[in-house]
């Protein structure tokens, strides 16, 4: 099987940059056929096993196309649970580093809420988190997403099996309808297919077999 290298994408310098410096030298199979898709534009259903590189599939895809004069949230990353955000949050601040300014904030429930609206008030490029807190500063009014580029949903088989689907629509609900859809799933059962037929516009299918 023949790696491509990151250099074979047309990404921002700095991003290049900083993945030599990661080390993160060619991209995986699923970077592979992803990324061209998520550079592009498109919606994307990505399945892949863990430990495939998924978080830096849409990472590279969410910074690529930020705007970080611009402060606002640009992108939201859903995840099942708060240590998959601070996973996520980890991995994307790190991908990030040699852009200037970008601002990565995780929202996750089980942790108090003044300080989340704290940091809210002082802006994000970026939000991780839980559907249900995410969902509960929307009502709030402490976030909004109607600026939104693009929406990942990660491990969505697990946000599903854990109940998240109806915040997930609602959260939905309150994007443009313009967004880019990402969504990344270890499995694709009959669940997947029908949020998939509600929130997204004609995805790009992609299936790799786990690295190693
Ligand atoms: P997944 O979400 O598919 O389970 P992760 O995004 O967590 O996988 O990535 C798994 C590991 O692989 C992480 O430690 C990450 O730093 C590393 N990794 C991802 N992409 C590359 C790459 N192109 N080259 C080297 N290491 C990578
Ligand atoms: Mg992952």
């Amino acid at each position: 099987m023949s790696q491509l290298p990151f250099s074979h994408l047309a990404l921002k310098p700095e991003l290049l940059r900083n993945l030599d410096s990661l080390e993160y030298h060619y991209m995986t199979p699923i970077q592979q056929d992803s990324l061209p898709v998520i550079l592009a534009g498109r919606d994307l259903i990505a399945q892949g096993k863990t430990g495939s590189g998924k978080t830096a599939a849409f990472g590279l895809g969410l910074l690529q196309g930020l705007d970080s004069s611009r402060f606002h949230v640009q992108s939201l990353v859903l995840c099942p649970t708060r240590e998959l955000a601070d996973q996520v949050a980890q991995e994307l601040r790190r991908l990030a580093r040699q852009i200037a300014n970008v601002k990565v904030l995780t929202l996750c429930g089980g942790m108090p809420l003044g300080p989340q609206i704290g940091s809210l008030e002082h802006g994000a490029h970026i939000v991780v988190g839980t559907p249900g807190r995410i969902e509960e500063h929307l009502r709030k009014g402490t976030l909004r997403l109607n600026r939104l580029q693009t929406l990942v949903l990660d491990e969505a088989d697990r946000m599903l099996e854990m109940g998240f689907q109806d915040a997930v629509d609602a959260i939905v609900a309150t994007t443009p309808e313009q967004r880019q859809t990402l969504l990344f799933s270890a499995t694709y059962p009959q669940s997947i297919e029908a949020i998939a037929a509600r929130i997204m516009r004609e995805p790009v299918k992609v299936e790799v077999e786990a690295l190693h």
